[in-house]
C-alpha cells in the first residue's frame, strides 16, 4: 500500500538522524545490542520515530536475545505493512510503518504467544512512557 505520509528524500534527511535515515529510509540495520530500547522494560507505547504512529506496546515486548527490541504483536495490525524480502540471500518478511513507509525491521515466525517475533530497530522507535 502507498503510505499516507509522503515526504521527499531531502525532508526525511533533514528530520531524521543519520542513523535513523539509513535504517528507516534505506532499509539499514542498527548494530545488535547497541540500540536504545534493546533491554528496555519501561511500560509505554512505542511510536514510529518518523511519524509518531503507535506501533508496539511494552506489554508485548520480550527479551529475544537477538540484540534488537522484540515484540510478539503490533498495537494495530493496520499500523504496519509486511513485504517479502529476499535480500542478503535470505527469505524474510520486512515490516514497514503503514503511515510513513519507514523500514522498521523484520518479523520472524518464532515468537512467543502469537508465534510471531517482530525484530525492530531501536532507532526507528520512540518510547512514549505510560503515565504514573
Ligand atoms: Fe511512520
Amino acid at each position: 500500500m502507498t503510505p499516507k505520509i509522503q515526504k521527499t528524500d531531502e525532508e526525511w534527511r533533514a528530520e531524521l538522524t543519520p542513523e535513523q535515515y539509513k535504517v528507516m529510509r534505506q532499509k539499514g540495520t542498527e548494530a545488535p545490542f547497541r540500540g536504545l530500547y534493546t533491554d528496555t522494560e519501561t511500560p509505554g507505547t512505542y511510536r514510529c520515530a518518523g511519524c509518531s504512529t503507535e506501533l508496539f506496546s511494552s506489554e508485548t515486548k520480550f527479551h529475544s536475545g537477538s540484540g534488537w527490541p522484540s515484540f510478539y504483536d503490533v498495537v494495530d495490525h493496520g499500523a504496519v505493512d509486511l513485504h517479502e524480502d529476499k535480500t542478503l540471500g535470505m527469505r524474510r518478511t520486512e515490516v514497514t510503518c503503514a503511515a510513513c513507509g519507514a523500514h522498521l525491521g523484520h518479523v520472524f515466525p518464532d515468537g512467543p504467544v502469537t508465534g510471531q517475533r517482530f525484530c525492530i530497530n531501536s532507532c526507528a522507535l520512540e518510547l512514549d512512557p505510560a503515565e504514573g
